[in-house]
């Protein structure tokens, strides 16, 4: 306010950092789960997939997008999620204390917030919290490869995850002893192993496991009831209306390849 701007003390406000985030780059910032290994274990999550968690992880994130400005596409799997910033934004004067902490706390809220509407008759034990940080990626090629990489990490913990939980959950082996038969093995054994013992194909788990989800803005035809206010005979009567909105619609895709990004050309524009 105006009667405290100026006192004595305010020569303090120099003491704090410029993090003024370098122009034209990407503003990435990936938030993750604190102790979600415990976490999990304590409020039950199914193994090694809960769906409840990542839908809710999914909803935290599309509630992060509708609320803050500029984010362009966001990318989760596991505990994390990633949230892309656009290149020209200048948002809080691109600090990245306030994108790190604005979309840290806006997901942590969330998560609490909406918990009751994805584990209905599982009661939240205590508070989770999340770590952020920025990176800055200099160019498309980077950012992509950026988003390429936490799919890539996607890919590799999931297969093991499958088979390490299918060994223990149908073939009744020890968490030592599954871990002991997939040491040294590599994907292929993986797919193989699930194959030949359990008749899985890996290939036909889940795309929300296997790539996890990707968020981008596209329309969405919405209905609404609105009250219809003229003529006077029908006023006050509830019509279905239809709208069209934008909203962070979630993928189960590939990101690696190229396709996905010549299909949606304007997320880099
Ligand atoms: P910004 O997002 O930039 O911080 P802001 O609206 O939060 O915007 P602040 O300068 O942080 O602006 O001011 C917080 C405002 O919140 C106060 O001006 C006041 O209107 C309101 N507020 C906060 N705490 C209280 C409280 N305990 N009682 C009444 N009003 C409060
Ligand atoms: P840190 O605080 O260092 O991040 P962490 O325990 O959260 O520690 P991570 O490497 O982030 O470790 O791993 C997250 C863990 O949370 C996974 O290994 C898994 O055990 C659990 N987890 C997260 N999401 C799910 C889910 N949807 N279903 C089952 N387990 C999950
Ligand atoms: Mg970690
Ligand atoms: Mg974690
Ligand atoms: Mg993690
Ligand atoms: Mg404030």
């Amino acid at each position: 306010g105006v009667l405290m701007a100026k006192s004595k003390f305010e020569y303090v406000r120099n003491f704090e950092a410029d993090d003024t985030c370098l122009p034209h780059c990407w503003v990435v910032v990936r938030l993750d789960g604190r102790s979600f290994h415990r976490f999990a274990e304590k409020h039950n999550f199914v193994k090694p997939n809960d769906s409840r968690a990542l839908h809710l992880m999914t909803k935290c994130a599309q509630t992060v997008m509708e609320e803050l400005e500029d984010i362009v596409i966001a990318y989760g799997q596991s505990d994390e999620y990633s949230f892309v910033f656009k290149q020209k934004s200048n948002w809080f004067k691109r600090r990245a204390s306030k994108f790190m902490t604005h979309v840290a706390s806006q997901f942590a809220s969330s998560y609490v917030f909406y918990w009751r509407d994805y584990f209905e008759d599982q009661p939240l034990l205590y508070p989770p919290g999340f770590d952020g940080r920025v990176v800055l990626y200099p160019s498309n090629q980077t950012l992509k490869d950026y988003l390429s990489w936490r799919q890539a990490d996607c890919h590799i913990n999931n297969l093991y995850n499958t088979v390490y939980w299918t060994l223990i959950q149908q073939s009744g082996l020890t968490p030592e002893q599954a871990q002991e038969r997939l040491k040294g093995t590599l994907a292929a054994d993986k797919n193989e192993i699930l194959f030949s013992q359990f008749n899985v194909n890996y290939n036909n788990e889940p795309p929300m496991y296997r790539k996890g989800t990707v968020l981008i803005w596209q329309k969405v035809d919405e209905v609404m009831t609105k009250e219809v206010k003229l003529p006077a005979e029908i006023e006050g009567k509830k019509m279905a209306v239809t709208r069209t909105r934008m909203r962070p619609v979630p993928l189960h895709c590939d990101i690696i390849g190229d396709a996905f990004w010549k299909e949606h050309p304007e997320i880099l524009d």
